[in-house]
């Protein structure tokens, strides 16, 4: 059975013998390989496949762009340059070249006639190296549009999402809901109880809005004590009955007050709505969804909050 390739590895040598030599070590060790002759043909798939590749194995000497003016070109790209380098010196000035390619930023170096297992360990070992930090970038990256709070998607996920749900809608004219939510008086809470129950206050709407909606649907921290829900294929109707639930759900769910204030009753979270949709009257145009949820949200606090109002769409013109 064949293993899953554990990374992908661009060797780069003007000698066919050396690159085959190369490649069935590497392939040894369920690494993938892409060959380049010479250091313009290495940058050229470097430029187009760098995202794919974990390792160059590079060899110095090669008529044309060598191996250290290569090196020097990746290590000034900043496409390029966190990939790391392994370089295949002549032996005879071994120890001048290991400097220059150390200095140059290269990960490690290995003189010829190489060692086959040496080669192998030293390559698993920087791809391995890589691929862990691919990993931590993508995890903080994700962090970054994760609202630490509220553990809901912050206005950067929001952007994209709606990006992604915007092409959903179009593709099989599925109307989009979008609901922008506002915690009444929060500042109140926060004045009255101190920040930590504020923050208790964001915390509980928020699990709140998530445990409401379906697998499809998406909850959002918008900023302050603002919140978006979209709603994948739903018109106003739907927007209502979410909001409705989410009003009597969190009635049930009491603030825990501070000791000293919890003579004055139980205070439970109210807010007011605004909500539009785009489906087929606005060609499921979703540019100007947030506006009209936000033209339609202050309406609902003009007349009185605890309400929800839904956009006018002849205020898309
Ligand atoms: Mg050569």
């Amino acid at each position: 059975m064949k293993t899953a390739s554990q990374g992908t590895v661009l060797v780069v040598d003007d000698d066919q013998a050396t690159r085959f030599l190369v490649v069935k070590w590497l392939t040894h060790a369920n690494l993938t390989c892409l060959e380049a002759a010479d250091g313009i043909e290495a940058l050229r798939i470097l430029r187009e496949q760098h995202e794919q590749i974990d390792l160059v194995v590079l060899d110095e000497m090669m008529p044309g762009l060598n191996g250290f003016e290569v090196l020097r070109t990746i290590t000034a790209d900043s496409a390029l340059k966190l990939i790391p380098v392994v370089m295949l010196t002549a032996h005879a000035n071994a120890e001048t070249d290991f400097v220059e390619a150390a200095e140059l930023g290269a990960a490690d170096h290995l003189s010829k006639p190489f060692s086959g297992p040496v080669l192998k360990a030293k390559a698993v070992r920087a791809v391995r190296t890589r691929t862990e930090a691919r990993d931590r970038l993508r995890q903080a990256e994700l962090l970054a549009r994760i609202d630490p709070l509220t553990q809901l998607g912050n206005r950067q996920l929001l952007h994209e999402r709606l990006r992604e749900e915007s092409a959903f809608a179009k593709r099989y004219s599925a109307p989009l809901c979008l609901c922008l939510l506002d915690i009444d008086h929060f500042k109140s809470i926060n004045d009255r109880f101190g920040h930590d129950t504020g923050d208790q206050a964001l915390k509980i709407f928020a699990r709140t809005l998530a445990a409401s909606i379906r697998k499809e649907d998406a909850a959002f921290r918008f900023g302050g004590e603002e919140f978006v829900l979209l709603l994948r294929n739903n018109g106003r109707q739907g927007g209502l009955s979410v909001l409705a639930r989410i009003r009597a759900a969190l009635a049930l769910f009491p603030l825990q007050l501070p000791e000293n204030k919890r003579d004055s009753g139980t205070e439970c979270l109210s807010f007011s709505g605004g909500i539009a949709v785009a489906d087929a009257d606005n060609e499921f145009l979703t540019d100007q969804l947030i506006r009209r949820a936000d033209i339609a949200l202050y309406r609902a606090k003009q007349d009185g909050r605890a309400r929800d109002c839904l956009a006018d769409d002849s205020a898309l013109s």
